[in-house]
């Protein structure tokens, strides 16, 4: 049976539109490895294939609150409304701790709004971040570094930051147009630098469908990431929902799937993660299905009928409790209902 055939036997896929013509390709460029299901837990998620984790063990902080300068136009800083405010460092200390003591917490992601030149003040906080790393040597700890350079990235190390993540664009147009920045896609290959030469491990993630949902500059930015040390490449998938209404499209799930393809063959040796922002539905279902066929290693909140793709092409599965990043704590097997 081809992989279209035994896809499309999958009852979550029922009414689902595939292509087949990548569908194909993806058969023929087939991988083995293992992919990891990760079910973080700033989002409430259940599926019914996998359990979320239930508690707070990876929880993301914004320094800003609510407040970003950038107001791009796919987010309009939405991102950081579930996030737990922690606007000083005092606060970022207190609530750490407490959950340290409460919840069994593993690490979390320090995360912001950026300034109107898209970058992110984190210095008074990192007294705090070597005071918690010296204490709780066990906490991973992840940012979201926006633009910055090479002194800065240095100190971002030096105070305990483990992992590194930064969104990486391709056009200029875009940089212009969607982040209303004015700056050039260099400046991001920069950051990318100055990133990679610390120590941290470095996820740069890449936001597919960023031009108010056209496919534009994508392939440059996987090329950027391409050229640098990297640990882990992360894509999310535009979310019109975020945006102003009828600025956005949702890109195709086949040009979706055509980016996690070229991913893949760009980055044969570096792991490859679906991230977790993407829009919901059976277009969710049909892109997770292409990420699993892609051959990507991870998927962040996969959505129904993921682990049968998995199954039904010979993939094992793995589950675990973490920003898909980020590796913690020891996986456990998918259990699934589903026959091989
Ligand atoms: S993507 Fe970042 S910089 Fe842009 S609006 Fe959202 S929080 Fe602000």
């Amino acid at each position: 049976m081809s992989w279209l055939e035994r896809i499309q036997a999958i009852e979550e896929f029922e009414d689902a539109e595939f292509d087949p013509t990548l569908v194909k390709a993806f058969e023929a460029a087939a991988v083995a490895h293992p992919i990891r299901f990760s079910t973080p837990t700033f989002k409430e998620y259940a599926s019914s294939e996998l359990q979320g984790c239930g508690k707070n063990s990876f929880p993301a902080f914004s320094i800003t609150a609510g407040g970003c300068a950038l107001m791009c136009d796919h987010c309009e800083a939405k991102i950081l409304e579930p996030m737990i405010p922690a606007t000083s460092p005092e606060m970022l200390d207190r609530k750490v701790r407490d959950l340290v003591l409460l919840q069994d917490l593993q690490g979390f992601l320090l995360s912001g709004g950026s300034n109107r030149r898209n970058e992110i003040a984190y210095e008074r906080f990192y007294p705090v971040l070597q005071g918690l790393k010296r204490d709780f040597p066990h906490l991973r700890i992840a940012i979201h570094t926006a633009l910055t350079d090479e002194t800065r990235a240095r100190r971002m190390a030096d105070s305990g930051v483990d992992t590194a993540m930064m969104d990486v664009i391709g056009a200029e147009e875009t940089i212009r147009d969607v982040y209303h920045l004015d700056r050039p896609v260099d400046d991001f290959e920069a950051t990318l630098a100055a990133l990679s030469s610390t120590t941290m491990e470095i996820v740069p993630h890449i936001v597919i469908g960023l031009h108010y949902g056209r496919i534009l500059g994508e392939t440059n930015a996987l090329d950027i990431v391409s050229r640098h040390r990297t640990q882990a490449l992360v894509l999310v998938v535009v979310m019109p929902f975020y945006a102003s209404k009828g600025t956005f499209l949702t890109p195709s799930t086949t040009d979706v799937g055509r980016i996690f393809q070229s991913a893949r063959a760009r980055l044969p040796d570096r792991q490859v993660l679906l991230g977790c922002a993407r829009p919901p539905g059976m277009h969710k279902r049909i892109t997770d299905a292409y990420a699993v066929m892609a051959g990507l290693d991870g998927i962040a909140f996969p959505a129904d009928g993921a682990v049968a793709v998995a199954e039904a092409i010979g993939r094992p599965s793995q589950q675990e409790h973490a920003c898909c990043s980020i590796k913690l704590g020891a996986p456990t097997s998918v259990q699934s209902s589903y026959a091989a």
